[in-house]
Formats: C-alpha cells, structure tokens, sequence
C-alpha cells in the first residue's frame, strides 16, 4: 500500500515553486498563501499549485503529493467558505464518500479541518471547459457524455441522492481520455428514504425553515460515518500503512462536531445562489436572450376553502393583488442554477424529487444537440420559466403546473416547439427559411436576422454541412429527440429516470 509521505517543505517555498512554474497571478498566490495559513497541516502534504475553480461557496486548487513509492499525484483541494453550515459540509462529504469513487462520481480521498475551515481532498481530473467543447463534439461523444451522465445519475438517485445542481460545470469530463466524474454535492438533498443519513438532518432542516443547533447535534450524535471506501482508485493517501497526520474528516468531523455546531455562522440549508424574489411579483422578460412580452406569474392555486373574506380577485389573471403580495412566501426548495431548473422547481412545488435532476440532465442534453450553451440563460426564476415555455409551449407548462398545484398565468400563448426542428436549426442542419420555427422565435434566434452578440457570435462557430457531416450531426436517430422529449418532460410524475433512460434504444449498442 502506498501512502502520502510528508513533503517536507515550508509554505513559503512551496509557492515560490508554484510560482515558477506556472506564472499565477498574485491574488492567486495570496490565497494559495491564506489557505496554507488557516489549514497548516496542508503544507506537510501538498504543494498547491494553482486555482481552478472559485465559486460563492468554495475554492478549488490543484495540488501535488508525494506518494511513498516517489511517484507524484495530483489532487483537488476544495477549500469550502468557512461559514458553510457544519451539517452542510458533513452531508457533502458523507455524499462523496459513501457513493462516489464509481459509476462516474468523483470520490474522496481524505478531508482536512481546523476550526472553520475544511478541505475536500479528492482525486483531480484533468477535464475541458464545456463551452470550449459543446461545439466541436461530434454526435457519438454527445450519445456517450450524456450516458455517463445518466449512469451518475442512477447511481446517486439509488441513494436517495438529489444533487439539485446538475449542470456541466459540476460533471466533469476529459475528451481524451473519456472519463467523467460527478462532483459537487454542496447543495444535494435527501429523499425520504435516502440512504445518506446526513442528508436527513439537511432535509429535516431545510423543512422546517432552518432548526436549532442543538437538533443537529443530537441527530449528528447518532450518525454513524460510514468510512472512506476501502477499494477506490482513490485511497492512496486513506488507505496509508503509516499513521496519516490527520485523521480523514468524517470522523474528525463528527468527533469536532459539537465546537463546529456550537457557533454555526450562517444557515445554508436551503438555496445558495439564489436571489430571493416575491413570488407575486411579476418581471416581466423575455425568453432567450430576448426581451419580449409575455408576462408571467407563478402563484399558489386558490385553497379550497378559504375564508370569503381573504379570497383574492387577482386569481387566474395576470395582476397581483395586495392580499397576494402580502402572503407569506412558500418555502420550498430552489436551490441550481436558474437555466436547469426544472418547472417544479421554478415554481416552489415543495415535493421535489430525483425527477429534478433528469430536467437538468435534459437541459445540458438540448445544448450538446443544438451547439448552444447556455441554452437558457436566465438572472431569474421566472425569466427561465417563460423561456421553458418558449421551448415547450405555454399550454402544456400550465397544463403540467396544475398537476404539481401550481398555477402559471401566461398572457400570451408561446407555441411547442419540434425539439428536432429546434437543434437542427441552431446547430446550422436546416435553413431558418423552412419557415417550421415560429416567426417570434426567428426574431430572436436566426443568425440572418439577430442583432445580438451572442447570436452573432454562435452563428460565428457554425460548422460547415462537410464539418457536420464528419461529425455524424447528418444521421443523428430520431431516438435522441425521443429522449430529449422524455427528459424535458415538463411533468415530474412522468418524466423518465435514470435507469429508464439508460434502456432506452439510444444506447441500445453503446459500450462504456
Ligand atoms: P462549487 O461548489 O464552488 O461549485 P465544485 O465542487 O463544483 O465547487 O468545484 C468547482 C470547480 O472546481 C469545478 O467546476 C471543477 O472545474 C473544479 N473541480 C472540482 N473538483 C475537481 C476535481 N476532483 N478534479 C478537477 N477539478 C475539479
Ligand atoms: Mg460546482
Ligand atoms: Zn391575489
């Protein structure tokens, strides 16, 4: 067995080392500096290199080590903002530890903490930038990202896993090597019958608006950590003969938890990128880039018996009243990225489940079929809700919003598009002149026609029919959009899953 040895090494040179050989900028170097200061038992073990993620709620730097055959190894350190909740930290790793390492989820090889601060050691995985890729990709790569994307996905969803985050940024993949890994499990949650304990106590939480501390405790108290998988490609520093410095962090974790819970610095529980809006409020954009009229509004249906007195006339119309604008806000989950938010999510349907996952799944597939990334590119929930409806039609997302008890009013109707339709002509197979997309959609969206940069700019990277053509995008099967269809099925109860999808006869002849 190998393990970690010591890099006997101060802060200071590793980064005059780090510096030379990869030229980073000076506020790099300065955090790289601080995350030495505040976890000093790093520089014993890593040299960090550099930098490659920076998010609300965490950075991520790329790190060497040492094994104690004297091969080196590069690894992420994901340095998690010091005031993310305790249990928040725990559930994530609990997350990585428990189902990653397999099935193209990233695992976990070790965890650092002193006070506030934790790192997430994990394996690192050299991978492209989505959007430098999305238009280079020919029709097989798509039919094989997006079934590892789905075999990830049935993976955590057999733990009661909803990672509520999917989106390329957090699945990784290397185009050479034809790897994939699923990370980020900073804003997962449980189902009811999750088998991730921690998540629980997240979900519990999250229910109930943010609980005490001393309610996370005693759930904490009787968590049992499961450890870190014994066999993963990803043990090398774990799985140490010799006494690791640090223990791994679940039990550390656990051990500390009661200091780490006694001051918690600020709930995280429930949405963390997410600007909170009044749900009555109704600002009214445009679908696409574009800013059109089509006023929406998303709003509770009427109870059914409900005082006379304080039933509200703005039902079903597309004004607000004061008696609405004066209700509570319906607390519900809506944590993501607004562009992969599914419909249920959008309008607060509080009973979310692993169905919200496979919309984003869907999203990310209609931007490998069309070439275009984002492919909703909405600042709000319901920016990206009329785009949905844009796509998918007015009609049958109201329709689908009563099935969840919601309702949508939309003044004007937005036809459903033919998804074929749609990809082909973004992605440059089929003349905008066919005249099959709506007028409206030309407007916004034919390069001939768009004043807009982005626009522009994607009608700048269309390939050639020969290009095209080379990359298989002339014989792409009807299957594709058949599962497209399935995935962006507006209705969580029908839409198809993780294990469905994966029978479906698009993959009837892929091999890993
Ligand atoms: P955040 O919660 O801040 O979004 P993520 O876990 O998604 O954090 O990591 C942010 C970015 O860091 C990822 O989009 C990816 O580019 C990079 N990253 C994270 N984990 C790894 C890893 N194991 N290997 C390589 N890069 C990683
Ligand atoms: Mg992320
Ligand atoms: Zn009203």
């Amino acid at each position: 067995m190998e393990a970690a040895q010591t890099v006997q090494r101060s802060t200071q040179q590793s980064v005059e080392k780090g510096r030379s050989q990869h030229r980073i900028p000076r506020d790099v170097e300065t955090d790289i500096a601080y995350l030495y200061e505040v976890l000093p038992q790093l520089s014993r073990i890593f040299r960090i290199i550099d930098k490659i993620g920076e998010g609300t709620f965490s950075s991520v730097y790329l790190a060497e080590a040492q094994m104690t055959d004297g091969s080196r190894r590069m690894f992420a350190l994901k340095h998690l903002i010091p005031t993310s909740h305790p249990v928040r930290i725990a559930a994530e790793l609990q997350c990585l530890t428990v189902a990653g390492g397999k099935e193209n989820v990233m695992g976990v090889t070790y965890c650092f903490r002193k006070e506030h601060h934790v790192v997430i050691v994990m394996p690192y995985m050299e991978h492209q930038t989505f959007v430098d890729i999305v238009g280079s990709l020919s029709f097989e790569d798509v039919r094989h990202y997006i079934f590892h994307l789905l075999k990830a996905l049935r993976h955590i969803h057999k733990f009661g896993i909803i990672h509520r985050d999917i989106k390329p940024t957090n699945f990784l993949f290397n185009r050479q090597k034809r790897e994939y890994a699923l990370v980020d499990f900073g804003l997962a949650q449980g189902t009811p019958d999750t088998l991730i304990e921690l998540l629980k106590v997240v979900k519990s939480k999250a229910h109930k608006g943010g609980g005490s501390s001393k309610m996370v405790e005693e759930s904490l108290g009787k968590q049992k950590l499961v450890p870190l998988p014994p066999n993963t490609r990803n043990t090398a520093l774990q799985s140490s003969t010799k006494a690791p410095a640090k223990r791994p962090c679940p039990a550390s974790l656990v051990k500390h938890s009661k200091g780490l819970l006694s001051k918690p610095k600020r709930e995280e529980l429930i949405p963390r990128k997410i600007v909170s809006s009044k749900h009555r409020s109704v600002p009214v954009r445009a679908p696409l880039n574009q800013r059109q009229k089509a006023p929406i509004e998303s709003q509770k249906p009427k109870p059914p018996a409900v005082n006379p007195s304080l039933t509200c006339n703005c039902y079903m119309t597309d004004r607000v009243c004061n008696i609405c604008m004066s209700r509570k806000q319906q607390v519900a989950p809506r944590a993501g990225t607004p562009g992969f938010r599914a419909p249920e999510v959008l309008t607060k349907c509080p009973n979310q489940g692993t169905a919200i996952d496979m919309w984003s799944a869907g999203v990310i597939l209609l931007s490998l079929l069309s070439g275009r990334y984002p492919f909703f590119k909405a600042s709000d929930d319901l920016i990206a809700l009329t785009q949905i409806m844009t796509i998918r039609g007015s009609r049958e997302t109201i329709e689908a919003a009563k099935t969840f008890g919601k309702s949508i009013v939309c003044s004007r109707e937005l036809p459903r598009l033919d998804l074929k339709i749609l990809c082909e002509t973004l992605r440059g197979l089929r003349s905008w002149d066919d005249g099959l997309l709506p007028a409206e959609f030309q407007a916004s969206h034919n390069p001939a026609e768009g004043k807009q940069d982005a626009v522009k700019k994607h009608a700048s990277s269309l390939k050639s029919s020969a290009e095209l053509q080379e990359m298989g995008w002339d014989k792409v099967p009807d299957d594709v959009y058949d599962l497209l269809d399935k995935l962006l099925d507006l209705n969580p109860a029908s839409r198809i899953t993780a294990s469905m999808a994966l029978q479906h006869p698009l993959f009837k002849d892929v091999t890993d």
